[in-house]
Order: C-alpha cells, then structure tokens, then sequence
C-alpha cells in the first residue's frame, strides 16, 4: 500500500472514463486529475487504498506536448468540464481509445482503429445549462458543482455555453438577490431556488428558462420576465416544482409563467418543439452529424419498418421517416412522447407512430401483437438496453440494429449479448458531442448474420 502524503514519481500511462491520468506505482493503480498521457510527474498521494490510490500533481518532470494553458479561469475546481489542459488531438485521441477498448475488452471485438467525429468548435457548442443557486456571504450566486461535491463554483462565464445563457443566470440572480428570494440549502430541506436551467434553440435562438424551485410559487414574477425580455431570443418562462430531497434536478409538475411553455428549434431539416422535460441532444451540430451516421448505418429503404427504440422527441424517428415505409418511436416520458407527436404533425410526416413506454416492455408488446421491425435503433441511457429490450431485438429479428450510445461500457456489454444472438458488429465510431467533458457518444451497426 503507498503511504499517504508521501511524494512519488510516476509515469501517466491512461485515463480514467472521467478523464484522470492512471501512474502504476508499486503495482498499485493511482488516479491523477489533470495529468496527460506520457507525462512523468512528482505526485503526492491523497488516498490510499490496497489495489488503488487517488494523488495530485505536485510537479511536472517531464511535459506532455498536448499540455495547453487553460482557457478557461476556473477549469481546475468546477466538475463541469475535465479538458482544459490538453490539446483536443488528445482529447479526440482519448475518447476515440475509450470507445475501441471497450468494445475490444467488453465487446469481445478485435477493432484496430476507431474513427471519432470531431468537434469543430469547444466553445459556446452546448443548448442546455443547469446552474444549481447557492449562498455566499448572504449573497446568491450560480455555478456549477465543484467535481463529486455540492459546493457550487462561481463562473461568471462559462466557455462552452453560449453568452445568452449566462445572461440569463445573471437576470435570475439580479432579481433573486433584489427580491431576497431564497435559495433552497440541502441539508434543511428549506429555501426555494434550487436551479435555474436554461435551454436554447441553437437555430432558432429561443430561450427557454425554467426555475426548479421547492414550492409552487415565485414573488415579483413580473419583475423576473422583466429582467429575461431584455436578453435575445427569451422566449418562455417555467416553474419547475421539484419538493423532493435528492439531486434531481426537475419535478414532474411544470407550471408557465411566461410564453408557451416550450420552444422550438431546427434539426436536421425539421422543426421540434421541445419542453423542458424532454430530452435533446446538447450539441446541436455533432447531433446532426451523428443522427446522419445513423441514418447512413442504418441502410433504410422505402419498404422498411423502422423501431426507433429510446426516442425522446423523435428526432431520429422523424429524421428517417422520409427514407422508411414507416417509422415508430417508443419513449418513456410523457411529454417528450407528446412534443414527438407534434413534431410529427408540424413536419407533415404521416408515417410516424409513437408510443409510451418501457422501450423494452412497449417493444415486446409490439412484437406480439404483430408489428415486424426491419431495422431498429436503439439510444437508450448510460445504464444500456435491460434484458426486455434485448429479447425484443431478438424476437424483431430485424435485418440491423443501430445502436446510438452514450456509454462505450455498457454499450460494449450489449454488442457483447447480441453477438451471442446472432448479430455481427459491422460498423463503430465516436463522435464528440461533448469538447472539453469527459463523456463520449459512438454509435455501432449491428447485423443480422
Ligand atoms: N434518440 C433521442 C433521445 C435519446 S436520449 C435523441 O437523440 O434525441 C434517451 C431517451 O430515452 C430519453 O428521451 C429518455 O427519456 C428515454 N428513456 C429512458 N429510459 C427509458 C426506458 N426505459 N424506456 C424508453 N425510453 C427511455
């Protein structure tokens, strides 16, 4: 075991999924944040376990050449991003790793390379901000979580989030601290701003700002939507009602204060609407890309049914309606199902039916009662597909699966199943939905052998 505050020298061999460096030292793994691969460092050790230890960089020996200056004044302490201090080669390098070892050591597969679709810009590329609201000094501020605590890191603005949305965080926090409206403190359980959570079109420039607040109500409203119409493309204000303990961030009551409750953006040629409680992708340029991938995989003809499996507002049912005979989409959340019936309507598709559901419950069911499936896709959560939507995709039996991941692990686990059921992994990339931020997208075809 290494002993703990005591200096060590080591080599960065890999990364963690959260984007740490890995030293062996002694035959004992050590986490490292900040550190780059190839670099030799002095490092003091924080924690010490028997098989791992957690340290800090106390000394840079040997520089990497990917090694930057970080752009952003409060990378080191905010758990938003993990990539400031490395080139985005690196970071593409990294991920596109990630992604093929999995499916090597998890999926059982022998891949040499693995393409990444690269970002073309780091900065202001994300749609979607959650700010959680704290107090300092009697003041309120927003931030984001400093990495695996509650404390809340102040950043007046943040690189990879369009300046709109941190006009927004300060209307809120100018008028919360005007009208002394309070800010909910966790371990009380009392107070009411938890988050301000802001969503923008990146074609249409619509905001949408939501307030997950602990209660029904807000003071001075008026004097809030005053505040939000002086910044561009504001478009709607809600209440989310969120009186539960825990960190999720939403309730399941919404409440419009102001405008229509939801927004619209463009997407792949089409128009969504999206309400706060649905899911859209955050990068709005690597989405389109990825969904053209899918499309691509997923080799569709006119005769085809399509089962877009995990379809939130259906955007990738939508997307491949034109190309298919028919398409059907199984989502779990209401409203996203909702907002994904309106889409279908306002594009004027007429070959889209959706359904709400368990994707693996919904899709057994629909297997039984008669529908056939050519093609599905599936884009479930990092958690992957349950054992219901894997028996589902073998009873559909469909010619290919295209499997949209957010989790190479889980991901590589189910390429794993399905190809003990008769399904040969036949195309696999990465995409970067997410500069600067330890998660990678890939998607995978599978075919029917
Ligand atoms: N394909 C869509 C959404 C992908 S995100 C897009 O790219 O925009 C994953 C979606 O799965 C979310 O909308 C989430 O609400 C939904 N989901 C989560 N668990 C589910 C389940 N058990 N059954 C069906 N859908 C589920």
């Amino acid at each position: 075991m290494l002993t703990k505050n005591q200096i060590y020298e080591a080599t960065i061999v890999d990364y963690t999924t959260e984007g740490q460096g890995i030293a062996k030292i002694e035959g004992c793994a050590v986490f490292i944040p900040n550190a780059i691969v190839g670099e030799v460092c002095r490092v003091r050790i924080e924690k010490a376990q028997k098989t791992w230890a957690a340290g800090k960089i106390v000394e840079i020996l040997e520089r990497s050449a990917h090694r930057i200056n970080r752009e952003c004044p409060v990378a080191k302490l905010c758990g938003g991003c993990n990539f400031w201090h490395m080139d985005y080669e690196e970071e593409c390098r990294l991920k596109a790793e990630r992604v093929r070892t999995c499916l090597n050591r998890i999926g059982g597969q022998n891949l040499t390379e693995m393409p990444i679709l690269r970002a073309p810009t780091c900065h202001s590329y994300r749609n979607k901000a959650q700010y959680p609201v704290a107090v300092k000094n009697g003041r309120a501020y927003a931030g984001f979580f400093k990495a695996g605590t509650h404390s809340v890191v102040e950043n007046s603005r943040c690189a990879i989030l369009p300046p709109e949305m941190d006009l927004v965080k300060d209307a809120v926090i100018d008028y919360v601290n005007q009208f002394r409206v309070s800010v909910y403190d966790e371990l009380s359980h009392k107070g009411l701003l938890r988050h301000i959570y802001v969503r923008r079109g990146a074609v249409s420039g619509q905001i949408l700002v939501c307030l997950a607040v602990n209660g029904r109500k807000l003071p001075h409203v008026p004097e809030l939507t005053r505040r939000l119409k002086k910044i561009p493309g504001f478009a709607t204000l809600v209440l989310s009602v969120n009186t539960k303990k825990g960190n999720t961030v939403l309730g399941d009551e919404f409440l419009t204060l102001y405008g229509e409750g939801f927004i619209e953006d463009t997407l792949c040629g089409l128009s969504f609407r999206l309400s706060p409680r649905s899911f859209y992708q955050v990068n709005h340029h690597q989405a389109q890309r990825l969904y053209a991938a899918a499309i691509e995989q997923a080799g569709i003809t006119k005769s085809d049914t399509v089962l877009d499996l995990y379809c939130g507002v259906g955007t990738i049912t939508l997307a491949m309606a034109a190309a298919a005979g028919k398409v059907i989409g199984v989502e779990v959340i209401p409203q996203a199902v909702e907002d994904a019936k309106e889409n279908a309507r306002r594009n004027g598709i007429e070959n889209a039916e959706f359904f709400c559901g368990d994707a693996g419950e919904a899709a057994l069911a629909l297997e039984k009662q008669g529908v056939h499936a050519d093609v599905v896709v599936v884009d479930p959560p990092r958690k992957g597909l349950n054992a219901d939507a894997i028996e589902a995709l073998v009873r559909f039996a469909p010619r290919r699966i295209v499997y949209v991941s957010c989790d190479p692990a889980t991901l590589a686990r189910d390429v794993a199943l399905l190809s003990q059921r008769g399904y040969r992994l036949q195309n696999a990339q990465a995409a970067d939905l997410f500069p600067r931020c330890a998660h990678v997208e890939s998607i995978v075809c599978l075919c029917k052998q």
